[in-house]
């Protein structure tokens, strides 16, 4: 069995390793070199992307993960994940440190404060309809041509400016999404990632 990580300095660690538990993989949380080094794919979940980033320095984590990334470690991030696996992030703090693992900029809480949390429905490729929880969420602002764009904002969602913005997307083994599949007990897009961990 895959030995999948959930980094484990802040956020919604728990939630990750319980989704992950029920896709045929051993799931272990990650806050040491040492831990890192023995996972054949991470997660970064959803909390604050600056304080993260932040504690990935404190606990000697950043060129660590930074080199197994460059390597081609899969990888996984869920919103503030997201921000941290993309090359350029928006709205941020001088303190983030971007890991550069996705061609892509991404935008700090994008959807604003009309709207900072919602629920929606949206289409997500090769998985289907699925119910998608953002929460002060990032959006994909712009990406790079290696990248695969998985899922976008609904016209239907359409928080003005928000519809057709993309949410999801995946390059080469890294997957990241500015929703929350954690925090709904759907299990497919982890199972979509222990798949890419599987066949990397
Ligand atoms: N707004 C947070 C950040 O910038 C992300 C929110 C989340 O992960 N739910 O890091």
């Amino acid at each position: 069995q895959p030995v999948i990580g959930v980094l484990a300095l802040q956020g919604d660690v728990r939630e990750h390793l319980l989704t992950l538990a029920e896709c045929d993989v051993l799931a272990r949380p990650v806050r040491r070199p040492e831990e890192l080094a023995e996972v054949d794919g991470i997660v970064l979940p959803g909390g604050e992307s600056t304080t993260m980033s932040r504690l990935l320095e404190v606990f000697e984590l950043l060129e660590p993960l930074r080199l197994r990334l460059a390597e081609g470690l899969p990888a996984y991030g869920s919103c503030a994940g997201m921000i941290m696996l993309a090359s350029k992030v928006l709205d941020g703090r001088a303190d983030q440190h971007p890991l550069g693992a996705v061609d892509m900029t991404v935008r700090r809480n994008a959807f604003g404060r009309q709207v900072d949390s919602f629920e929606h429905d949206i289409d997500f490729a090769g998985i289907g309809s699925l119910h998608a929880v953002f929460i002060r969420a990032p959006w994909v602002e712009s990406a790079g041509a290696g990248v695969e764009v998985l899922a976008t904002v609904p016209e239907s969602a359409s928080a003005g400016e928000a519809a057709g913005r993309i949410v999801a997307v995946r390059q080469a083994n890294v997957l990241a999404t500015a929703f929350h599949p954690e925090l709904t007990g759907d299990g497919r897009v982890h199972r979509l990632f222990t798949e890419m961990v599987r066949s990397a």
